[in-house]
């Protein structure tokens, strides 16, 4: 499983160094996606007023969100209870344009808070969404990001957008 051909890793491994290696949340890619008009470039499937939806441009499985809110903050206790509301919202309609468009058995949701839990952008939280369908591989190759996608993002993109208006 570990050496399986997955490109688009290293785009994401040369982004999280700059992010890294850049001062304050100008490096954030939530924040720069988020302040483009592009969204279907950047892969933004719906915007709140407090909130949005992102596709994962280096997705653990296929139908891999991400909801975060427009606010650049990493703490969980830090988020006011509207951007709270909204964004578990989000997640329930997120879930509804997956289950419309890709059937899948199942969800993992989650957050990683902080570098040592995983978070590939600690500065800016985000709830990670990510379908399961029975027989896709366990929950151990997801972490280790090692899953082949199977449909362009483009075209999971415009079937999704049609269910998230
Ligand atoms: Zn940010």
């Amino acid at each position: 499983m570990k050496n399986l051909w997955a490109p688009w890793r290293i785009k994401y491994i040369e982004e999280s160094y700059l992010v890294k290696n850049k001062s304050k949340h100008t490096g954030c890619f939530l924040c720069v996606k988020k302040s483009k008009t592009a969204d279907e470039k950047n892969l933004i499937l719906k915007r709140g007023r407090y909130g949005f939806v992102i596709m994962n441009h280096y997705p653990y499985n296929a139908g891999h969100l991400m909801i975060a809110p427009y606010r650049h903050i990493g703490d969980l206790e830090k988020i006011r209870p509207a951007e709270a509301s909204e964004l578990f919202l989000l997640v329930q309609q997120s879930i509804v344009a997956l289950k419309k468009a890709y059937h899948p058995d199942a969800f993992n949701i989650g957050m990683n808070l902080g570098i040592v839990a995983g978070a590939g952008v600690p500065g800016h939280l985000h709830i990670h969404l990510i379908p399961r369908w029975s027989g896709d591989t366990n929950f151990m190759p997801i972490v280790a990001e090692t899953k082949v996608i199977n449909e362009e993002l483009k075209v999971m993109y415009h079937k999704l957008k049609k269910h998230l208006r």
